[in-house]
């Protein structure tokens, strides 16, 4: 007897895996794998979605099967390979196939399902010769790299650091294009995953007249959900396409993927925030071993994740034929120079030459006026006194407010001196475009923060003041770039912020036009030098020979058990037992959380990572299952969470 063996859309951890059902006859011809389907569940006495991953042999069961309830679309929306994806994702990080299929698969729209199933099939698209000729001197630049592409090889790919000569745009954008071109043009589909809508724009405008029409396929939340229902039918279709979205796109079911380019695989907004918690680095690898499609990590800089794959030999270092690079200079504040001045007099001089021809971008911590108040008189930073959240002045007399509560404070005294009087202690990119307003009379000043975002800047002079990463793009790249504050954000407590630091101004620099000078301000040590000789690489291989002696990630995977502190106790003993070869110092904590229950953080070879994901999705299930049997008669309780590579440590 054939069954259907269906997936639950659920989050439940004990209903992750393939339940059987029989078929009737009437669902005969539609139940084909891949389809929606409705299915009853016993244990919860109703109707469930859920997917019909396959059909198989009964196996022999004590109790009868339930039947399918419905085929609810004739449409496969999960293909074999997608399931397959979602599959050991999830197994990798200890969580639920069900949770990345919903990143993956869009909610069924009925009405884009009927255009889509009456409309003709999409054309095999081809590129132009104009275009094609286009990306060989694209990639002429990097010798290798159309062969590594058709080869399937891995590649970590220091991107161009400078804008493109004729548009608006970064040369690396129009390398990713590239690429993807190339894959179209050999008859299979690319993924370019970027980490927002802005690199998502940098990337369509490099494609624009380029790729041909209907080829190419935005995948974002700005779009509505019928229209990201028709794009996720098209890419069900033997037709390739060159899709561009974020994180999520990893998964994208596009027709025989020939490449899958990651941009700049440090930003955080590449972790995935909901469960399982799979960054979007770690399911590209997953996928590339299992698709055997080329696989590119490029960014202006390297993570100490992918040197790391570098190191082992998975992943191949590439670099343009002639290396260039930004002109960083180290600026600091010299004898004789007022010492708050926080534009040294060098910076100050190259700022004003640069203005004579065009835009200067100056890259600045924080948003706002005055994000930090201190006490006038003995310097104690200003605390809220209901949430002791800081204190910050949203204009030069204006009444300090409560970053955290919002709360305006009009009476303050110090706590520690008695004195009421409050004095600015930072500026924010608002109070930097009024200090450098004044420093450099009639000249225009452009802010660019969170408040205020700004894609881009024509060629004529001005002062772009913008916080780290909401720089905009200048026509023709910026005539001179001065990164302040980088004392500030070098001295946050995260295991991660040399690097990071690395980041932000690595990808500023490559915003300034060719020669044109970058300071950096008021920073030496190795991440001012890395970016002064521009070596991410060897920076991010003296971090991981750092880390490696103290089993620091990604030198080690790291997982976060979480909940009531006596089952955390019992997952992490039994994960000693179940793998002995975790050390004694494998287990940190646990640590009392805020919210209520504890974490501990346990620390695991990669090559023990199987072993370690199995044993702590088997705790999450065998919780679960407690948690059923006693709701009724406890109440609410702490459930047991367990999250895979932690994206960041807090020190
Ligand atoms: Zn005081
Ligand atoms: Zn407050």
């Amino acid at each position: 007897m054939t069954v259907a063996r269906v997936l639950i859309d659920s989050p439940l951890p004990q209903l992750d895996r393939l339940f059987d059902y029989t078929i009737p006859a009437e669902l005969a011809a539609d139940a084909v794998p891949g389809v929606r389907v409705r299915v009853p569940l016993r244990t919860a006495g109703r109707v469930v979605d859920g997917y019909l991953v396959e059909l198989g042999e009964a196996e022999p069961s004590e109790r009868p099967l339930s039947e399918l309830d419905s085929v609810v679309s004739p449409v496969p929306v999960l293909r074999r390979s997608l399931y397959i994806l979602a599959r050991r994702a999830a197994d990798r990080a200890a969580g639920g196939a069900g949770d990345i299929l919903r990143l993956a698969i869009p909610k069924r729209m009925v009405r884009a399902e009927k255009a889509w199933l009456a409309a003709p099939a999409a054309e095999t698209p081809r590129v132009s010769a104009d275009a094609l000729r286009w990306v060989d001197d694209t990639l002429a630049s990097y010798p290798g790299l159309t062969q590594g592409i058709s080869s399937g090889a891995r590649l970590a790919l220091d991107a161009p650091p400078h804008p493109s000569a004729d548009r608006v745009l970064g040369a690396w954008a129009e390398l990713l294009g590239a690429v993807a071109l190339r894959t179209l043009a050999a008859g299979r589909s690319a993924l370019i995953v970027v980490p927002d809508q802005r690199d998502q724009d940098q990337v369509l405008a490099a494609l624009a007249g380029r790729a041909p029409e209907g080829a190419v396929i935005r995948d974002d939340a700005r779009r509505s959900g019928p229209e990201r229902y028709s794009s996720f039918l098209r890419l069900l279709s033997s037709v390739p396409a060159i899709v561009i979205g974020n994180r999520s796109t990893v998964y994208a079911p596009a027709h025989d993927v020939g490449c899958v380019m990651l941009w700049d695989d440090g930003d955080p907004l590449l972790a995935e925030p909901l469960s399982p918690g799979v960054h979007a680095r770690d399911a590209a690898l997953v996928r590339q071993e299992l698709e055997g499609s080329a696989l590119v990590f490029a960014g202006h800089t390297r993570t100490t994740d992918v040197e790391r794959l570098v190191q082992l030999g998975w992943v191949r270092d590439l670099s343009a034929q002639r290396r260039e690079s930004p002109t960083v200079v180290l600026s600091a504040t010299h004898e004789g120079e007022s010492r708050g001045a926080r534009v040294p007099s060098a910076a100050f001089a190259a700022a004003r030459e640069a203005l004579r021809h065009g835009p200067v971008l100056v890259q600045v911590a924080r948003p706002g006026y005055a994000p930090v108040l201190v006490c006038a008189d003995c310097r104690t930073p200003a605390r809220c006194a209901s949430c002791t959240g800081p204190l910050r002045a949203k204009r030069p007399g204006a009444t300090p407010d409560c970053g955290w509560c919002g709360r305006a404070e009009p009476v303050w005294t110090c706590l520690n001196c008695r004195s009421t009087k409050l004095r600015m202690a930072s500026s924010g990119s608002e109070r930097t475009a009024e200090e450098l307003g004044r420093a450099f009379p009639g000249i225009r000043v452009v802010l660019a923060d969170g408040g205020h975002p700004l894609a881009e800047v024509d060629g004529r002079a001005a002062l772009v003041i913008a916080t780290r990463g909401a720089e905009p793009h200048a026509a023709g790249g910026y005539h001179a770039v001065i990164l302040l504050d980088g004392d500030r954000m070098l001295m946050a407590e995260q295991l991660r912020i040399g690097e990071s630091c690395l980041r932000w101004w690595s990808d500023a620099a490559a915003l300034a036009a060719p020669g044109a000078p970058v300071h950096l301000v008021g920073v030496s040590g190795p991440v001012a030098r890395a970016l002064a000789t521009w070596t991410q690489p060897a920076y991010a291989r003296a971090e991981l020979a750092d880390r490696e002696p103290l089993s620091m990630p990604p030198t080690v995977r790291v997982a976060a058990v979480e909940g009531a502190s006596a089952t955390v106790t019992a997952t992490v003993e039994g994960l000693r037992t179940a793998v002995p070869q975790l050390g004694p110092a494998a287990v940190l904590g646990p640590v009392p959380l805020e919210e209520g229950g504890v974490r501990a953080l346990v620390r695991f070879d990669y090559a023990h990572g199987a072993a370690v994901a199995e044993h702590l999705r088997a705790a999450v299930v065998a919780d679960a299952l407690r948690a059923r049997r006693s709701t009724r008669d406890r109440g609410p309780r702490t459930t047991l969470r367990v999250r895979l590579d932690v994206p960041e440590l807090d020190l």
